[in-house]
């Protein structure tokens, strides 16, 4: 894939692993390097200037991106990628590296079938509150972990809960070059209220460009996936990876108001378009597992 070896160059090449460039897309993501060169007066936010951190993207079409954290778990994500495959969907799994490390094979199925895998940390703690080495430490193990299954490294984190701060999504772009996910749309399917009740606010919530939360370690989450899909798909939306819906980032300008796919871009989130965001908490005190 184009984007896939593009990305690999950049991140291969040093460590002379080009030809394990595999056929699914793990890496894509726009060639910009992640530090910009330094002017005195940056340009604003655009298509071509990759932001650090996105909880949705503009786009132009009805583009949305499912993503699945926490896992892989050994009996529920095979059960999901099986649904996935049913639907044709590609989605974007940021995985925990303790799990990742007992299961390598689920993410050599996710990455073989389509979907996008990135970096949830080592073992689920709020970065916001830790020391730059304790967080360094957590990615980097799980950068290890997802390398040493995958051949190639992610390109994208998401922290636990969201936390982080705007200090630490730079300095983690700068090492790393992930960019940190977030999501505008949230079922809060973690405290398992039933799978119509998961369906019925992503499918309300859910608008062009949205980056969605799920978790693939709650049976009913992964039950709500074929209404939840069934639907999504009869409003017209199309499923991408982050990194695809990220690729299709435009930025803002001065626009009418629902011309732009099966629902306006009328949520606050979905309006900030590819930029970057505040550091949030959204979920602060939360116990998922
Ligand atoms: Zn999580």
């Amino acid at each position: 894939m184009k984007t896939f070896c593009s990305a690999a160059k950049r991140w291969l090449a040093p460590a002379g692993l080009l030809s394990l460039c595999l056929t699914g897309c793990l890496l894509a993501q726009p060639s910009a390097a992640p530090q910009p060169t330094v002017t005195a007066t940056p340009p604003p936010p655009s298509a071509t200037t990759p932001a650090l951190s996105y909880s949705a993207v503009h786009v132009d079409g009805p583009y949305i991106a499912m993503t699945f954290d926490d896992g892989p778990s050994e009996k529920l994500t095979p059960e999901l990628l099986d649904i996935l495959a049913q639907y044709h969907i590609h989605a974007t799994f940021f995985v925990i590296g303790k799990n990742a490390a007992e299961h390598p094979e689920i993410l050599q199925r996710a990455v073989r079938e389509g979907h996008e895998i990135g970096n949830h940390s080592w073992s689920h703690p709020a970065f916001a509150k830790m020391s730059d080495e304790k967080v360094r430490a957590e990615l980097q193990k799980t950068d290890d972990t997802i390398r040493a299954a995958l051949g190639g490294r992610p390109v994208l984190m998401r922290p636990p809960y969201g936390s982080i701060t705007a200090r630490q999504k730079k300095w983690i772009n700068a090492e790393f070059g992930y960019r940190t996910i977030l999501w505008d749309v949230d079922p809060l399917d973690w405290k398992r209220p039933g799978p119509a009740i998961v369906t019925h606010r992503i499918v309300t919530e859910t608008r062009p460009g949205s980056i969605i939360l799920s978790h693939d370690i709650h049976p009913g989450t992964i039950k709500a996936m074929p209404a939840t899909f069934d639907q999504l798909q009869a409003k017209g939306f199309k499923f991408v990876t982050v990194s695809e819906l990220i690729a299709m980032g435009r930025p803002m300008l001065p626009k009418k108001m629902g011309d732009e796919g099966p629902t306006p871009l009328s949520s606050p989130a979905t309006s900030q378009g590819p930029t970057t965001v505040p550091a949030v908490s959204p979920s602060p005190g939360l116990t998922t597992p």
